[in-house]
């Protein structure tokens, strides 16, 4: 697996506190990777410096082939070049069907001039069912997407992304406020998407972790504090402090 992303030395501070502290980071194309961490770990703003929402104080933040430095880049440009950002509160247009926002979605990847000019094609429309299928929504296609749930919300706006062919799709707290059963099917969706793009993951659940079956990375006062297994990491001493406050 080929490196997709690498954060080396990165440091971020706000007024004199270090919330980014020397952070290193890697990960993999089409890798699903969790980030766990106690609240005020590093996890929201070290996605931010990823989006180029925070700018970092030092360090790098190289992207593709590793020669492309996101660092500079704006948040548009970073959301073009492949980076998808799911924050945690779903944001589809409420409005507009499942069919119509997977549509606007698929416009949107041609950039702002063409989407202007966009006429709906065949191959665009097997997309939408292609992910209609993938987001488990193929029944709710005509459906305004304020009807649906929390949870189909949140896999319409998976879906979304998807339709946007990221390389990187950032995902905040899926699983929070969802029934099992939508639990369930988020892990299998997320699962999926790794299969084309990396999928990195922060959550606090840590029963939705162990079913990612995947790579975890601790954050801690800015840092990585352990990677590896979720079993790996959580039978760490230091982590287990952590968690447990001392
Ligand atoms: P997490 O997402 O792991 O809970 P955050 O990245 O939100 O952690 O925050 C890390 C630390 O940085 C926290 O102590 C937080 O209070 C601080 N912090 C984050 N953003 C800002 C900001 N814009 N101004 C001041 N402090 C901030």
């Amino acid at each position: 697996m080929s490196t997709l992303l690498e954060v080396s030395g990165v440091s971020v501070s706000f007024d004199g506190f270090k919330a980014i502290n020397n952070l290193s980071f890697t990960i993999g194309s089409a890798e699903l990777r969790a980030i766990i961490g106690p609240n005020g770990a590093g996890k929201t703003t070290f996605m931010d410096i990823i989006t180029g929402k925070t700018k970092p104080d030092e360090g790098r933040v190289v992207w593709g082939d590793l020669s492309r430095s996101l660092l500079g880049m704006s948040e548009a440009k970073i959301a073009q070049a492949g980076i998808g950002r799911k924050f945690q509160k779903p944001t589809v247009f409420e409005d507009q069907s499942v069919e119509e926002n997977l549509v606007m979605a698929l416009k949107s990847k041609r950039g702002p001039f063409a989407a202007l000019f966009y006429k709906r094609s065949s191959d665009d429309m097997s997309r939408v069912d292609e992910l209609a299928d993938e987001i488990n929504l193929a029944d709710q296609l005509h459906r305004k997407a304020g009807e649906l749930s929390h949870g189909q919300k949140q896999w319409l706006e998976i879906g979304m992304l998807l339709a946007q062919d990221p390389q990187l799709l950032l995902v905040d707290e899926p699983a929070a406020g969802m029934t099992p059963a939508e639990r369930e099917h988020t892990t299998a969706l997320l699962v999926e998407a790794a299969k084309t793009c990396a999928v990195v993951v922060v959550e606090h659940d840590m029963e939705f972790v162990r079913r990612l079956n995947c790579r975890v990375t601790v954050l801690h006062e800015g840092a990585v504090l352990a990677e590896g297994s979720l079993d790996h990491v959580t039978s760490n001493q230091e982590v287990i402090d952590v968690y447990l406050g001392r």
